[in-house]
């Protein structure tokens, strides 16, 4: 095993400079457990800064991601346990307040989903990410006909958040918090190229954020 030279030399940097500037907030997050004022379900893409974009400060994001930010459906019992152990944790233990499921455009996900919902030739031999995108089959059967294609990937970018949100509420410890107003969920989508958030208003439509 190699330790990479820019490994290396960005950890050197960052004990240096932010983790002395930052020092007593680490040691003070250590006294206690953890509060974290949300839990951002996000997708792997190395494009998405949430800690940057939402100014976060040690202990304050609960963060999960995988390919696409799903939430699997309860009935998804193959595709679930690892997102849903997260959420178990970060509700039930740390009784976070907030659960946002950031989305975004130029998804890798999404788009790989699209291809190959759309023509069976496009699905690769991924042993894998095959069965993981299933779960994004619902919210393409939503993508209206009459969208250009970009349109269309962007569409189905956001249904799939709203899918996601759908799929926690099966959940009935999910739900029950909800319901009793003691989680409040959140749903963004983030435009990389130009820094733009939309979220997901009370007609489940998708806002600009400023
Ligand atoms: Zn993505």
């Amino acid at each position: 095993m190699k330790i990479p030279k820019f490994l290396i030399e960005r950890y050197q940097f960052w004990k240096k400079n932010t983790f002395e500037d930052y020092k007593d907030k680490y040691q003070q997050a250590c006294k206690t457990q953890q509060k974290p004022i949300a839990m951002i379900i996000t997708c792997c893409d190395s494009r998405i800064l949430e800690n940057t974009i939402f100014g976060g400060n040690v202990g304050d994001y609960f963060i999960h991601r995988n390919i696409a930010n799903i939430v699997p459906s309860k009935n998804n019992k193959d595709q679930n346990i690892q997102t849903l152990s997260a959420i178990e944790y970060a509700l039930k233990v740390l009784k976070i307040p907030n659960l946002i499921i950031l989305g975004h455009s130029n998804c890798g996900g999404v788009e790989y989903s699209y291809k190959t919902l759309l023509d069976s030739k496009n699905i690769n031999d991924f042993e894998y990410i095959n069965q993981w995108i299933s779960c994004l089959q619902n919210s393409y059967k939503n993508i209206p006909d009459d969208l250009q294609e970009t349109e269309k990937i962007t569409f189905f970018e956001q249904e799939n958040i709203k899918q996601s949100i759908k799929n926690l509420r099966e959940y009935s410890f999910i739900d029950k918090l909800i319901k009793e107003n003691k989680l409040n969920i959140v749903g963004l989508w983030y435009q990389i190229s130009s820094g733009l958030i939309k979220f997901l208003d009370n007609n489940n439509s998708f806002i600009d954020l400023d």
